[in-house]
């Protein structure tokens, strides 16, 4: 039994942006910028699959540039932005202290360049509220970036209201909705959003392929320089066959979002009930307004990594947090942001379900971490002091 929980960390392609893929692999293999008719059939493709992603936004085709994924969306547009604010003199950036490291270290190198970043810290529930944003806001503030939905807890952030607030007194938006694309209905137009960055492998497409959503008006730096391409906004032959997928893929999760939703929201609300069986144990973010496939919780008394493998001996693949801290012992920064101690937030476990999980597999996986947890405590020493009372639990 092989059970993939990790689809926070990357999904499988689906058959449809697959197929996709493997056309315009095989017959429509010319550049886009050769003037012939073989590279016409490719521009063409690319046109195509713009006006698609546009569509599923609510965006207009000349709106989106294609990108090698959500990494560099999000590096362009808060450069771009920080770039567009400073030649206005407005060196200020309002941000939350729980998004992505993309979005993170990109500010961290502003800073050495002179801006001021104000980072807003989630409630315990992982939400920030509109009000927040509101009130950091000040005369020479540049760019608001707020994700639209956590990689790790899965909280979904009031995007239409932090808009109309940044619409209101004039500062560029932009939130990193790489977790919410193909799983949340999004419209960038009725939620004020004037950018924001997308990833091709969360919601079944190839990896190494997104976009960069930017309302006409914002004028774009560039982050890599070459040829004409993307309008002058980011050099490089056009991946054809990968942007193809994304839109097959993003095409196919838009259509299904109501009948995916309610698929995983079953499948996960029974994950939470039967984890939360587990004594001293405690749900990270709120728990409805989240990702339809996201559960986030935390153990008392074990190590996350010593959980994921032992899990994963049992065949679930499941993640402590994101995919790009692991490896490092520093326990996960949103787990941090939200409140929990660091003791606490070392023994946590994220499972991000798909559609194509099934509630045997959720039955499976409650029984295999209860099995584990159990396991995981009996040895460890911290666990025996906690059970005599020699220490206090955190989580009761
Ligand atoms: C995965 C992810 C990214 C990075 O996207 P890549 O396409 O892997 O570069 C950025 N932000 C969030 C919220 C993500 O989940």
């Amino acid at each position: 039994m092989q059970i993939y929980a990790d689809n926070a960390a990357t999904t499988k392609m689906s058959r449809t942006a697959i197929d996709a893929m493997t056309s315009y692999m095989n017959e429509v293999y010319g550049n886009p910028s050769s003037l012939h008719s073989v590279g016409q059939r490719a521009a063409e493709a690319l046109e195509d699959a713009r006006e698609r992603v546009a569509a599923n936004l609510g965006a207009k085709p000349r709106e989106i540039y294609f990108t090698s994924g959500g990494s560099e969306s999000d590096n362009q547009a808060i450069v771009s932005a920080a770039t567009f604010g400073a030649k206005k003199g407005k060196k200020h950036i309002i941000s939350t202290a729980f998004e992505h490291h993309a979005v993170l270290h990109t500010l961290d190198k502003l800073k050495k360049q002179g801006f001021e970043v104000t980072l807003l810290d989630p409630h315990e529930c992982g939400i920030i509220t509109a009000a927040e944003v509101a009130a950091a806001i000040r005369d020479d503030t540049a760019l608001v970036t707020v994700m639209y939905a956590n990689n790790e807890i899965g909280t979904i952030q009031p995007i239409a209201e932090i808009g109309a607030v940044c619409k209101e007194r004039g500062v560029i938006f932009h939130t990193d909705a790489v977790q919410a694309v193909g799983h949340i209905k999004i419209n960038v137009k009725e939620q004020n959003i004037d950018m924001l960055s997308l990833s091709a492998h969360k919601f079944h497409g190839p990896k190494g392929v997104g976009a960069l959503y930017s309302r006409l008006g914002i004028p774009l730096t560039n982050i890599i320089e070459g040829g004409a391409q993307e309008r002058g906004k980011r050099a490089g032959t056009e991946n054809i066959p990968a942007i193809m997928g994304m839109a097959a893929a993003m095409d196919e999760a838009c259509a299904k979002i109501d009948e995916n939703r309610e698929k995983l929201v079953k499948m996960r609300d029974r994950l939470i009930e039967g984890l939360s069986e587990i004594p001293h144990s405690i749900v990270n973010g709120d728990k409805t307004c989240r990702l339809p496939g996201n559960v986030n919780m935390c153990f008392e008394g074990i190590e996350g990594e010593s959980l994921l493998l032992l899990l994963d001996a049992k065949g679930v693949c499941a993640s402590s947090g994101s995919a790009c801290t692991s490896g490092s012992l520093d326990p996960s920064h949103v787990l941090l942001s939200i409140g929990r101690p660091h003791e606490v937030a070392h023994g946590s476990l994220r499972l991000t379900l798909c559609e194509e999980n099934t509630m045997e597999e959720v039955e499976y996986t409650i029984k295999a971490v209860k099995e584990v947890v159990e396991y995981l405590r009996e040895m460890s020493p911290v666990w025996h002091d906690l059970k005599e009372g020699k220490k206090q639990y955190v989580i009761q």
